[in-house]
């Protein structure tokens, strides 16, 4: 008997591979999704309720690729029937001078996408909940917002359910044979032909392509989440996204109460490099401390944090992408290296892998994530992201 094999196997159902699942589905293609996990499990990436999406970035080609971004996340939302995206607006927080700030606004700029700068009494008119002060840099985005992560995740597997998609769980990939006439995927109980392999294995691509050696560093990242006694200040329409470089180089983050964990905050930046199955997962007293300091400064009626989480990030050398063919098999796509900035792209990303494995092009412009470009160390502005 001929095995069967399908147009693609996406290997990984995170933000990135649901997203790939569904846009195969969508567009007819016999699916296979192969995770190692039970869905929505939370050793990964994308779990959790909540990630910000934004149009500022230092590097103008992320601004101009987040309006496919932003065009895909809605177009789910009416496939699905169900809001994904809370839009609060955002402040950027800097010194003045700050260069995030400026290589932001100018890509906003470029793109023609709105901002304004504010002063500290704009800010404490519409936000009293910020104590700044005066001459730091204020950027205000208003169509800044966050996913509802988790949900979004879900929601892509169950409209590719729908369509046809195969999706198993508790089925870790072993072996992939990208080389062999039909590529083959191996699991610890079976073997899978695929026309496409597309690797969406977040921090486990590194090692499940280790011949490849692919320059990614998994390293271990921390959030916490604050409930203040005043919870309808921090709410989404009352509060809104926001980022702050502070003069030191550090870069807070911080999203509205949604859900109920709270509201969320973290330090964003390079983090300890870990093996993805060995990680301490128990959070850091120390990292605790220090963004409740941070709170009681800039914001104080935000109180204590109640509750702090481990998770990964899959790190390049640029902090760019990678998304790309394999440049020796055509049958091999990769997609990961997402930094600690991907879930707002996870959408149009899914999009354009699909493109790429049922037609071997897209038009969208995925130059800067090709797999044999110049890896430069970032920039550090560059790692402002997230
Ligand atoms: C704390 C935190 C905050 C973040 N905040 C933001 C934010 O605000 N905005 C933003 O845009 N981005 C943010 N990010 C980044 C974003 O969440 C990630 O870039 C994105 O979720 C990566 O998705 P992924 O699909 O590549 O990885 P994952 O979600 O980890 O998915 C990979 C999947 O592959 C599976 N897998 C791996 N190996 C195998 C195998 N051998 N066989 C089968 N399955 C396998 C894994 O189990 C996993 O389910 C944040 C990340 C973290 C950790």
């Amino acid at each position: 008997m001929q095995p069967h094999i399908y147009d693609a196997i996406v290997i990984g159902a995170g933000g990135i591979g649901s997203a790939t699942a569904y846009q195969l589905a969508e567009s007819g293609a016999d699916v296979l999704v192969l995770e190692q996990f039970q869905r929505g499990h939370a050793f990964g990436s994308s779990h959790g309720e909540t990630r910000i999406i934004r149009f500022f970035y230092d590097k103008p080609f992320y601004t101009e690729l987040m309006k496919s971004a932003y065009a895909e996340w809605r177009a789910l939302e009416s496939a699905s029937g169900r809001a994904l995206l809370s839009i609060t607006g955002s402040v950027s927080l800097g010194t003045s001078g700050n260069r995030y700030g400026i290589a932001a606004r100018n890509s906003l700029d470029a793109a023609g996408v709105e901002s304004e700068w504010w002063d500290a009494q704009q800010l404490a008119s519409r936000f009293p909940q910020f104590h700044v002060s005066k001459g730091m840099d204020i950027l205000w985005q208003k169509d800044t917002g966050f996913l509802h992560a988790a949900l979004c995740v879900s929601t892509h597997l169950q409209l590719a359910a729908q369509r046809g998609a195969d999706i198993r769980e508790e089925a870790p990939v072993t072996r992939i044979d990208w080389q062999a006439d039909v590529p083959t995927v191996y699991t610890e109980t079976g073997r899978f032909h695929g026309r496409k392999i597309v690797v969406t294995a977040g921090a486990w691509t590194g090692g499940l392509l280790a011949a490849l050696n692919l320059p990614l560093t998994v390293t271990r990242q921390q959030v916490c989440y604050f409930h203040p006694t005043d919870a309808a200040q921090f709410q989404p329409n009352r509060f809104p996204v926001f980022v702050e470089v502070t003069a030191d180089g550090e870069f807070f983050y911080g999203i509205p109460a949604f859900g109920k964990n709270g509201i969320k905050m973290a330090r964003h930046g390079r983090g300890q490099p870990v093996s993805p199955d060995a990680c301490n997962r128990t959070p850091d007293a120390e990292y605790i401390e220090r963004l409740q300091n941070y709170v009681q400064q800039r914001l104080p009626g935000i109180g204590k944090a109640v509750h702090a989480e481990v998770c990964l990030y899959t790190e390049t050398p640029d902090e760019d992408f990678i998304i790309d063919v394999h440049p020796r098999c055509p049958a091999l796509l990769i997609a990961a290296g997402f930094s600690g900035h991907g879930f707002k792209f996870c959408a149009i990303v899914g999009r354009i892998l699909s493109e790429l494995a049922l037609t071997g092009e897209t038009l969208l412009d995925i130059h800067p994530f090709r797999i044999d470009r110049e890896y430069g160390s970032s920039s550090g502005i560059a790692r402002l992201q997230t």
